[in-house]
């Protein structure tokens, strides 16, 4: 028999910050599920040209354990700074193109698809509301973190102080290594804050993407106490999926409902 602990990667339950709160949420690892080869074999995504019928069991087998019952919304990520809203006018048939979810539905849990980038879950312990953010380098020039928060602000008067902020496994500084292009777009974008999330080694240089988001969080007024972070490296970890480690390979998701 399969326990949750191992397809569970990590839990809201094991969180000093979320395990009291309104919100459930969790990283999946790469261990125990159908596909084969690259994507072995917890695979959740089916745009990476895995076995559909892979994914379909894969994805029938979370949603079994984690918040049974519930329907299952996701979407089609783009590296982009599109944030979608749930409910919607299309609540049946959700699956729409952005790389942000605002979820205030109790009755649905929600995912986002990992493999280096970052799984980001904001939730405003007052409003009982959460995003989920597929936050990399691109969503993070296009300032999808300082977007989110001001849709929920906008559209559900959420307060910075409310919000409680989980990071989750990515790629970190030690294995991102960026080229001369990367780096004089972030001179030009983040002139102030570079100089914190970029680093030397053996004439290399190395970004520090959760520290990019750290900054963004911080500069729009979340407290440094509010955020959980894993600083796990999905490069290292052989029980994630990471794009960089290779190509063609599958996604593991962060997942979050509503108690
Ligand atoms: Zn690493």
């Amino acid at each position: 028999m399969v326990t949750n602990k191992k397809l569970f990667f990590y839990s809201s339950k094991q969180s000093q910050i979320f395990k009291h709160t309104q919100i459930d949420f969790i990283v999946t690892s790469r261990e125990n599920g159908f596909s084969k080869k690259e994507f072995s074999s917890f695979n959740l995504a089916y745009h990476v040209s895995d076995n559909n019928k892979s994914v379909t069991k894969n994805r029938e087998k979370i949603k079994n354990i984690f918040h049974a019952n519930k329907p299952l919304i996701w979407l089609n990520q783009i590296h982009s700074d599109i944030i979608k809203t749930y409910p919607n006018k299309n609540p049946q048939a959700f699956c729409q193109t952005g790389d942000a979810i605002i979820c205030k539905d109790k009755k649905v849990k929600a995912m986002i698809m990992i493999a280096d980038c970052i799984p980001v879950c904001i939730f405003d312990s007052k409003k009982n509301i959460f995003a989920l953010i597929h936050a990399g380098r691109e969503g993070l020039f296009k300032n999808i973190i300082p977007k989110t928060l001001e849709k929920m602000s906008k559209n559900y008067r959420s307060n910075c102080e409310d919000l409680l902020v989980f990071i989750g496994p990515c790629i970190q500084k030690c294995c991102y290594e960026i080229q001369a292009d990367i780096l004089n777009k972030l001179q030009e974008l983040f002139p102030e804050s570079f100089k914190h999330f970029i680093s030397q080694k053996n004439n290399k240089t190395y970004l520090d993407l959760p520290m990019l988001l750290k900054i963004q969080l911080i500069a729009q007024g979340i407290s440094q106490h509010n955020i959980e972070e894993l600083l796990i490296c999905t490069k290292e970890e052989t029980k994630l999926f990471s794009y960089r480690k290779s190509k063609k390979t599958g996604r593991f998701a962060l997942i979050a409902s509503l108690k």
